[in-house]
Order: structure tokens, then sequence, then C-alpha cells
């Protein structure tokens, strides 16, 4: 049998009733053998997550003020989880030791990482599970990385002499021996982490969401949810603006295999977003996984004056780019005229270096750049397997006046690229989300 690892977020966690359903959660399977908590998080809107306090710990004993009346507000926090539950460990002990460390000058990731090392003393009290301490399991490198595969190694190594294990999200031991956190919502990476160490059947990311949705519910107000992706469509995805997962948590995962499920802990019994490696049949909407959009785009294009076989302002132009330190996104292209789709703000940092570039080509050509370009990616692989994917997205964006500056199917072969003005984005994405789950 292989085990589920539970990964909660700090509002699953915000107190002693999040910590209730968190327990009956995992009780409900008995695979679910390793668990990370986040640091308690926000109660109700105006409310502070821990993970901020401690940070304006360290900072006010930094600038020499005093930060007990902030600690105490964090002590309040884990000792009223710790009664409501009917806890025995004595975390007010350990709360003592990391407020004398904080009054003794501890690192800002010091402070930062208790929230979770805390909460992880409680969770491992309440489930009766083994306290394994990221500080002996996960490393980074002298570069600050993730050293992934000593890492892999020292904490499968730790995670198989237990039977089952509470290991604290969002930071691990630094080069130099000290804790060091990941950046600001890293406990979905370590939760990854802890998956591939333990080859987890599959990786629960419970959060306060029943899974991703098809489309920004701010855009398209009834957005259904996805119910699976691949990781490669969300990364799709994500390249146009959607809030997914953050990178570095899915790749500890997808290169072992391992699908992640967004889960929600205050309605247990949705099933959420499955993302796998592989494509799912999609039984309800089988042809797109999402769709997102994203403001602030150009289109730089550089057009022969004569068209003829040559290569030169192809290769010239992509020379141009990389020297005026451009990045593109996207470039659809011929022979006699080449476009790049550009960030705006970027672009127009490098131009004058680029126009430069551009006129030492020995072939005549003009450049135009069309700015306040929004573009939009429709992901799914569905999509391009179906030939009248792109007709259908051309009639109704011209039903609706809306004029297209690109279309193009992506050389990932799993998605479409539309390029709309940036005034058009909104109407653009309800008209073609509606046209393709009607
Ligand atoms: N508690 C940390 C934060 O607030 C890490 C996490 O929640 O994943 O960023």
């Amino acid at each position: 049998m292989r085990p589920i690892v539970t990964k909660f977020g700090g509002s699953s966690l915000a107190d002693a009733g999040q910590f209730k359903k968190v327990r009956d959660i995992v009780k409900l399977d008995s695979r679910r053998l390793f668990v990370v908590p986040s640091a308690p998080g926000r109660r109700f809107d105006g409310d502070d997550k821990v993970t901020d306090l401690l940070y304006k710990c360290h900072s006010l004993n930094a600038a020499g003020e005093d930060f007990k009346w902030v600690f105490d507000i964090i002590r309040e926090r884990y000792l009223e989880i710790a009664r409501e539950l009917s806890l025995t460990v004595d975390i007010g002990k350990y709360l003592d030791e990391v407020e004398k460390n904080i009054a003794a000058g501890a690192s800002s990731d010091y402070c930062a990482s208790r929230g979770e090392y805390l909460n992880g003393l409680l969770m491992a009290d309440l489930l009766g599970y083994t306290f394994v301490d990221p500080q002996n399991g996960i490393f980074f490198g002298a570069d600050g990385r993730l050293d992934e595969e000593k890492t892999n190694e020292v904490l499968g190594e730790l995670l198989s002499k237990v039977e089952s294990a509470v290991v604290p999200g969002f930071y691990g031991c630094g080069f130099d021996g000290k804790v060091k956190t990941f950046s600001r919502g890293g406990s979905d990476i370590t939760g990854a982490i802890v998956a591939r160490a333990v080859n987890a059947e599959v990786y629960e990311n419970w959060t306060d969401v029943s899974g991703f949705l098809m489309a920004d519910p701010r855009i398209v107000g009834d957005a259904r949810s996805i119910s699976h992706i691949t990781y490669r469509e969300m990364y799709e995805l994500s390249c146009a603006g959607a809030t997914v997962l953050h990178e570095d948590s899915v790749f500890p995962v997808s290169r072992a295999g391992i699908s992640t499920n967004i889960r929600n802990t205050n309605m247990p019994e949705h099933p959420g977003t499955m993302i796998s490696c592989t494509a799912v049949n999609r039984k309800d909407f089988a042809i797109f996984a999402g769709i997102a959009g994203k403001k602030g785009f150009s289109i730089i294009l550089a057009e022969k004056d004569k068209p003829d076989n040559s290569q030169d302002l192809v290769v010239g132009t992509l020379e141009a780019i990389k020297k005026s330190g451009i990045h593109f996104d996207y470039m659809p292209s011929g022979v006699n005229n080449v476009s790049l789709l550009v960030e705006t703000g970027e672009f127009y940092l490098g131009s004058d270096k680029f126009y430069g570039e551009m006129e030492k080509i020995k072939v005549p050509h003009y450049i135009s750049v069309h700015d306040n370009i929004a573009l939009i990616v429709l992901v799914g692989y569905g999509v391009i397997h179906n030939r009248e994917t792109i007709f259908r997205i051309y009639e109704i964006l011209r039903k609706n006046n809306i004029d297209i500056y690109m279309l193009n199917q992506g050389s990932s072969e799993l998605s479409t690229w539309v390029g709309v003005n940036e005034s058009h984005l909104n109407e653009a994405i309800q008209a073609i989300y509606s046209e393709f789950t009607k």
C-alpha cells in the first residue's frame, strides 16, 4: 500500500475547529500517513496570519523595540488550540523557547518557520503521529536552492523508519546548518518533497477552495471547476496568468509520476481537482481544461520589403532580441516576416538597443509594434485534436466584434493562443468560455 501525503494550508489550521476537521479527514483514510501543516492562517477577515506576526516579532526585535505584545497574540492562538483539543504536548514550553530565541536575535527565517514548527507539534499530538523536523531532512545547497537529491535520500530514509509522521511545512536546513525557509506559501513545496520521498500514491493539497476553476470567477461568474488537468496543461494556464500551484511544488511530484489533488477542508466530500502527469478522459467537457488571459503584451512585427527565401531576417531578429535582453513569449513567424510577442514593459526597456541591432540586418525590412495586447490561452489536449477549434474561436470573436491580432495553436500542442486588444480581454474570455462549454 502506498501512503497518501496530506498538506493543509493555513486556513485549514486557523483554530481548534479547523484542526478537528483536519483530524477527521486524516482518519477517514488509513493511507493518510504523512501530514504537512502550514502555520495557523486567518480565522476571519482582518485577522492576522501567524507567519506575519512572527515576521513582525523579528523586525520589532531587530529595531530594538518590544515584541512581547505581538508574541503574546501568537502564544494565545497556540494555547487556545491546545486547550480546546485537550492536547498533552507542553506547547507552553516550546513557545517559551521560541520567544527566548527571538529575543536573542534569531534570524528572520528562524522566526517565520516557528509557525509551522509549533503547529506541527500540535498536529503530531492530535493525530498520534511522529513529529519529524524538516531541519533534519530538507536541505538547501550553497546556492540557496533546494538540494533535491540529498533531501530525497535523507528524508526518504528518515520517513521510512516511522509508520506515520507530521512534517512541518515551509522550512528546512540551510547550507550553514541554520533554519532556512522557502518563499511565502512554501508549505506546498514541502508537501511535494515529502510525497516524493515516501513515493506517495497521491499528494493531497487541502485548502479552502474545491480545486481550480476553468476560468477566473471574476470574469466568468459561473466558471465550472476543473476535475482533471495535467501538469503541463496547468503550466500553460499559469503562463497566461492563472493562479495555480507554484512551479517548485509541482516538480518533485510530477517527475516522480505522483498526482496532486487539490481539496477543500471545509467541503471534504468534493473531489476537487486532480492534477496528473498524463491526460485522462474529461467526460463532461472534453475539449478544454481551462482558459486564462493576461494584459500587457506587445507584438513586434519585422517584415521584409520584398519577399525572398533568405533566412537572414528571422535569424537577425532573434539575435537582435537576444542582444537587447528582451525575453519573448511567443514567435508565430515565417521566412518573410517575424512576429514576436513580448511583455510591453520589458520591450521598452531594451527597445533602443533592439532597433540599433535591427539596423545591422542587411535585408531591407520595416518594423511595426502593436501595444495593448492581451493574451488569452485556451488550454487542453482536446483543443488541438479538434479541427474546428480555431474556426470556432474566430467565429465567436467575430460575432462579438472583437478583433484578433494573433490566433495560433501553441507549439506545445495543448493550447491555442489568441491576442486581442486589452480592452476586450474579459469579453473575449467570456465569449470563448461559453462557446466551448455549451
Ligand atoms: N506560513 C507560510 C506563509 O504564510 C508558508 C505557507 O503557508 O505555506 O507563507
